[in-house]
């Protein structure tokens, strides 16, 4: 495997390779990272109470709430959901249940009820963990009122439509450790449901195993060092956040200071306070940095900062250039990668690397990649733009009881179909392009298309639609809709954005309606969304 640089081939990484326990053997990421302990230091720090979790208190955490879990009937493979803002517990809660074998789902805490509705459907949780905010809005959602519930946050909130259980707080002083039984977990065994698009159609629960997570963790020991500062506002629901903050940073002594979302001031306040080395961002984030620079220069204190990781959405080379104009000591360290990676496959190093404008840095460790050509399916060289195929240990097992879209999507010597546009130059730097899938990402979020038009197609009124991206300067993208009314009906604009506005997350909403007589598709019904991209480039 020397050189990565052969034509019409595979790709290798140019990293050094990260060292992997033997795959046969029983493992599970949370014994895995506990081997070193950290003791004595800061794990978490509460951004707004300043509340501190040491390393000890929350191993101490992790084993206690195992042992309730375990009591309250939790076993290996059950599915248990977790709908809260950022937390410094809510890393207490995901490991507690991976190192049970048990697998933890993710919902974002500004879905609607519908949207968690359908995660619980897909995903079947046993027990929810949830705070006393959130637990209307997890009862409107689940379909079985007896579903047990933990609250995160203390308080005893009485909830029609779901079981309190108990408290988390509880859980993490109770003396329950020993007693939980020695389940046997597989580091090929699912550890967490993260729910994504894909290259197509409707949200689907991506399996990251507890070999993908201990990976991902490797792959973060060859980039990172040990016990640096950092502050994190990505949500945690979000594979960026939970394998990075909630997962590999806790396995490099890493002390993270949490807010609960992100608050451009409350952030800097944060850094005023914390003094962090790194910050991780998504691009939306980092152009309200360089949008304030000249304020957040002269009112506050950011020179501890020397590392910004960037990534989930494409960043430009005007925005970086900006930002490390106005903020001279720091790096810009971008990344790429997908829920179904468990986040990043291709990322920077180093300061020379971070002078590679537009690119997302060199394939991280182990990672083997091909450009295919999407129309032909050949293979594709150095500087070649074709689809980005990858194979890495970090690659997820499928799609959660969904073959059909796991074969789609990983072909059987396990590759996996990016669906983005790249290309790989002749020093190994990976560059994306453009997306070749439906998918819409705005402010580091997913948005799927085929949701989007579901839910336009059952409005009365409406006979087709199509939503695709409208490109924007602070979010990257936000969707807009083509639609084709039904004879004789006057439909508006805003009427249609109405109608969505009330059914989805705020991120999901769309910002832009078109009336065309009908939606372009191909022979077999599909919807030529190149076609439509072109029209809206061409009336922007
Ligand atoms: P998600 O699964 O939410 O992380 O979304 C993954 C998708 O986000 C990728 O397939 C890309 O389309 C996009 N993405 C992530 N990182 C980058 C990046 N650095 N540059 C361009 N697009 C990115």
């Amino acid at each position: 495997k020397s050189g990565f640089c052969q034509s019409n081939s595979i790709f290798y990484s140019k990293r050094d390779p990260m060292i992997l326990p033997p795959p046969n053997k029983h493992l599970d990421v949370t014994t895995f990272i506990s081997s070193q302990p950290h003791r004595g230091k800061t794990a978490f720090v509460d951004a707004v109470t300043g509340r501190r979790l040491g390393f000890s208190e929350l191993w101490l955490g992790v084993k206690r709430v195992a042992a309730c879990l375990y009591s309250l009937g939790v076993r290996k493979g059950d599915v248990v959901i977790i709908l809260s803002p950022n937390s410094i517990l809510y890393p207490v809660v995901s490991l507690s249940v991976m190192s049970l074998g048990a697998v933890i789902t993710t919902a974002n805490p500004i879905s609607t009820p519908g949207e968690i509705a359908k995660q619980m459907k897909d995903s079947f949780p046993v027990l929810a963990f949830t705070t006393s905010q959130l637990v209307s809005k997890l009862a409107a959602a689940a379909s079985n009122s007896s579903l047990p519930v933990v609250l995160m946050d203390g308080a005893q909130a009485d909830e029609k439509g779901v079981k309190i259980v108990g408290s988390l707080e509880a859980m993490m002083e109770s003396e329950q450790s020993e007693s939980r039984a020695n389940q046997r977990v597989n580091q090929d065994d699912t550890a967490a449901l993260l729910y994504s698009s894909g290259t197509t159609g409707k949200s689907k629960g991506v399996m990251i195993t507890h070999r993908n997570l201990i990976a991902l963790v490797q792959t973060y020991r060859l980039r990172f060092g040990l016990e640096q500062r950092t502050v994190c506002t990505i949500p945690m629901c979000h594979v960026f956040s939970f394998g990075g903050f909630a997962t590999s940073l806790i396995a490099l002594g890493w002390t993270t200071m949490v807010l609960p979302k992100f608050e451009m001031s409350k952030l800097l306040s944060a850094m005023e306070a914390h003094r962090p080395t790194h910050l991780t961002l998504v691009p939306p984030m980092v152009v309200a940095m360089v949008n304030g620079a000249k304020e957040i220069n002269s009112k506050y204190d950011v020179s501890s900062l020397h590392t910004v990781v960037a990534g989930g959405a494409p960043l430009s080379r005007e925005v970086i250039e900006k930002f490390v104009k106005n903020y001279p000591n720091v790096k810009v360290l971008q990344g790429y990668g997908l829920t179904e990676t468990t986040a990043i496959v291709a990322t920077m190093f180093t300061k020379e690397e971070t002078e590679r404008y537009g690119s997302s840095g060199l394939l991280s460790p182990n990672v083997e990649a091909k450009i295919v050509d999407p129309e032909t399916g050949r293979l594709l060289g150095v500087d070649q733009t074709g689809e980005l195929w990858l194979r890495s240990p970090t690659v997820m097992k499928g799609y959660y009881k969904n073959e059909e879209a796991t074969a789609e999507t990983i072909d059987s010597e396990g590759w996996l179909k990016t669906g983005d546009l790249c290309y790989i130059d002749c020093e190994g730097f990976v560059f994306v392009v453009d997306r070749l899938k439906e998918l819409i990402k705005c402010n580091g979020y997913q948005v799927a298309p085929a949701e989007l038009e579901a839910l336009l197609l059952a409005h009365p009124e409406i006979d087709d639609a199509a939503v695709i991206p409208i490109p924007d300067e602070k979010a990257g993208q936000y969707p807009m809709a083509y639609i084709v009314r039904k004879a004789g009906r006057n439909l508006s604009e805003s009427e249609i954005m109405g109608f969505i506005a009330k059914q989805v997350s705020r991120y999901k909403k769309i910002r832009k309606v078109v009336f065309l007589g009908s939606i372009p598709k191909n022979p077999s019904g599909k919807i030529l969304r190149r076609e439509l991209k072109k029209l809206t480039t061409s009336k922007l």
